[in-house]
């Protein structure tokens, strides 16, 4: 049952005076659970519960740890329907999603469970003493690493689940021994707060101190910014937009003692098309592009928002084709009334741009549906104007046709950083891809050859990260099990007995 109140550690609490309601888009309505957001004092609460359970946490074993990410796993499952019917209600998304992101978010807690058998994540060196060493004696090192602290969680809009509540950050920054409080998601509050039971049920099951967990509701960006101010919160995860990720870290970096800020944010995603791939394959990619730029209706980070082509009569049919096969897609719902008004507002400010000319069909759709639609402009237009390069979060895609390779090659070198970048080709185009490679991985986290950037694969080999803007540092990925090292730091141990060593580091 939903109450609409915090969890501040293990009890819910409601004292502010401030409520709000969500919204189910499909049905353009207000949904019935009342929430309240966290007062100050409360959010002090919950990060001095995770402050002081954060001296417990520290120091429990992994296979504890496991437990406790196995039991998160098993209460979420627990949830059974109602967590469907929740999630729908307050996100639009169809239950085949809700059921999918379920399954997701409950394997990623599992992966970081089995991680958690080995020492592989803990980064471990051992040099041992070389007393006889000239001219100087070599001192006995050890490296691993330690959890930074308490962590603050937000989560984005668009995965309800896996990139929210028990999403990716919070299970990884559990995993090695962070406390985490959330930040709720105004659009899914109620979603959260079944989520956030289970993570507090799953808690009290396995022995975790109070205030491993805490889950704050929100109305606006006041909760989130008195959190990252705290001075025990010890570093951010956060997946959303530019402008959000961006406030966070410019607001932990003025803070006395500054923390890290792990934002994963919006991208364009440029697709390359050769010349070749055109002649050959152009009616499937436009096929396959028109089901990837509408999949969730556009709204996934790592949607296909530019299409780089070089002048043809082949990519003014291929482009052609795209338009008209993605207004045969039925429209979609969007999240919120305010992504979808958002959605409109920035796709007007582009194809109102000089020289952007629209392609597809208008579209009459109801309220809160996206009217999807492609775009086309030349490369030197597209060059010189900045506002051409910013995320239209929904289903819209613009193709650039580029007078040739030098600017294809150009407009490359002067994307911002994105999370995924996509070349389609044939294979007689591969000897000749070697520029268009070495430039697009400057500038992305992922490359794929002859795919779809949506869909991110949860595993060790997958990068969900990239150059700024994209995220705050591209040196971690948000995905998979090495996404844990954004929560720990190195410490090395000089001359320590063995009993003061941590068991990983000890002989033997
Ligand atoms: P959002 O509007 O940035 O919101 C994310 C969270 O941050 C919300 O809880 C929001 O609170 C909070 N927030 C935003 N601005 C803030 C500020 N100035 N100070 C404090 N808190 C702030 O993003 P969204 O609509 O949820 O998600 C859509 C965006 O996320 C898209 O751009 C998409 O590309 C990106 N995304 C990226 C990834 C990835 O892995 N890289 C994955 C999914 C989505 P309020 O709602 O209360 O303002």
């Amino acid at each position: 049952m939903i109450t609409g109140k915090s969890y501040i550690g293990f009890a819910q609490q409601s004292n502010g005076k401030t409520t709000y309601k969500t919204v189910n888009p499909k049905l353009n309505l207000e949904n019935e659970w009342l929430f309240t957001e966290a007062t100050a004092a409360e959010i002090d609460t919950a990060v001095a519960l995770a402050w002081s359970a954060f001296k417990e946490y520290r120091n429990t074993n992994e296979l504890d740890r496991a437990k406790f990410l196995n039991a998160i796993a098993e209460e979420i499952e627990a949830l059974g329907d109602e967590l469907v019917q929740v999630y729908c209600a307050e996100s639009g998304l169809p239950e085949g999603r809700a059921n999918g992101e379920r399954n997701r978010t409950v394997f990623q807690l599992r992966s970081f469970a089995e991680m958690l058998q080995s020492d592989d994540w803990k980064q471990i060196a051992i040099d041992t003493a070389l007393p006889e060493r000239t001219p100087a004696p070599k001192p006995d090192l050890r490296r691993s690493v330690l959890p930074l602290g308490p962590v603050a969680v937000f989560g984005s809009s668009n995965f309800p689940l896996a990139y929210s509540t028990a999403g990716g950050d919070t299970a990884s920054a559990l995993a090695v021994g962070c406390p985490v409080v959330v930040k709720s998601h105004p659009m899914h509050s109620g979603t959260g707060e079944l989520i956030a039971g289970a993570i507090v049920r799953a808690a009290q099951k396995t022995g975790m101190p109070e205030g491993v967990f805490s889950n704050l509701n929100s109305e606006g960006i006041e909760v989130g910014q008195q959190l990252v101010k705290h001075p025990k919160i010890k570093a951010v995860g956060f997946t959303g937009s530019i402008r959000g990720g961006r406030a966070l870290l410019d607001l932990a970096a003025e803070r006395l003692e500054p923390i890290p800020v792990f934002a994963e944010m919006g991208s364009i995603n440029p697709v390359v098309i050769t010349q070749k791939a055109l002649e050959e394959n152009g009616s499937k990619w436009a096929q396959t592009y028109a089901g990837s730029i509408t999949l969730g209706t556009g709204q996934f980070c790592t949607n296909p928002g530019l299409i780089l082509g070089i002048k043809s009569p082949e990519l003014t049919a291929f482009s052609e084709e795209l338009a008209s096969k993605i207004v045969t897609i039925d429209p979609m719902v969007m999240l919120h009334p305010n992504i979808k008004s958002a959605y409109g507002i920035l796709k007007s400010e582009v194809t109102n741009q000089s020289g952007v000319e629209v392609l597809s069909a208008p579209l009459e759709v109801e309220a809160n549906f996206a009217d999807q639609a492609v775009a086309t402009v030349d490369g030197a237009t597209f060059l010189s104007n900045p506002k051409l390069h910013t995320e239209v979060f929904g289903p819209f895609s613009i193709v650039v046709q580029c007078d040739d390779e030098a600017q294809l090659v150009e407009i490359i070198e002067n994307l911002e950083g994105q999370l995924t970048g996509t070349i389609l080709a044939e294979n007689s185009d591969i000897p000749n891809l070697n520029t268009i490679v070495d430039e697009m991985r400057q500038r992305v986290g992922r490359l794929i050859f002859n795919g779809v950037p949506t869909g991110v694969e949860v595993c060790p080999s997958m990068n969900h990260g990239g150059p700024y803007p994209s995220s705050t540092d591209p040196r971690f990925t948000a995905v998979g099990t090495h996404s844990v090292r954004r929560w720990v730091r190195l410490i090395s141990y000089q001359s320590m007995p063995e009993a003061l060593l941590p068991n990983e580091l000890k002989n033997g």
